[in-house]
């Protein structure tokens, strides 16, 4: 697959670290196709998350992705869902290599700075759920 979808979340962008996160993923070879910054209601929140809504973190998550603004991308790239779950670390940031962005700017398992589709699948769904076709270039 040659994109995936990403969102710098809430803590990160109330952090001002939009540019240096965006700057790590430009460094890594991605190139920006699309690119939004928004925020999401509890209701899209759910709706975005529905595949995690038996996770007993659902609620927080739900209500943590809703609390601010957020930044929504698609990135293009040859692996690009395999190279960018590489890229952003591990879940947990205590477990994140040097070098992710999860590692530099992630605070906790929740507030874990940003989002990486898991397949080519979703990279399809959740770039489609923030993106019509002539905000792509
Ligand atoms: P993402 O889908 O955001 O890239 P991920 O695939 O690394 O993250 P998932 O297990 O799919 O992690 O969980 C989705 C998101 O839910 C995580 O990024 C994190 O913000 C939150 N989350 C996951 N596990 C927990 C937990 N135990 N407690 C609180 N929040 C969690």
């Amino acid at each position: 697959g040659n994109v995936t979808f990403t969102m710098i979340k809430p803590d990160a962008v109330l952090d001002n670290h939009i540019g240096g996160i965006t700057k790590m993923m430009e460094d890594a070879g991605f190139r920006v196709v699309a690119m939004k910054k928004t925020r999401l209601t509890e209701e899209r929140a759910g709706k975005f998350y529905e595949v995690h809504k038996e996770r007993p973190f659902y609620g927080d998550l739900v209500k943590y992705m809703s609390s601010g603004p957020i930044v929504a991308m698609i990135l293009e790239k040859d692996n690009a869902v395999l190279d960018f779950r590489t890229l952003i670390g591990a879940t947990n940031p205590a477990q994140a290599e040097n070098g992710t962005i999860r590692k530099q700017y992630a605070k906790s398992v929740e507030a874990n700075a940003v989002h990486g589709s898991d397949s080519d699948e979703n990279a399809q769904i959740e770039g489609d759920f923030f993106f019509s076709a002539d905000e792509r270039f």
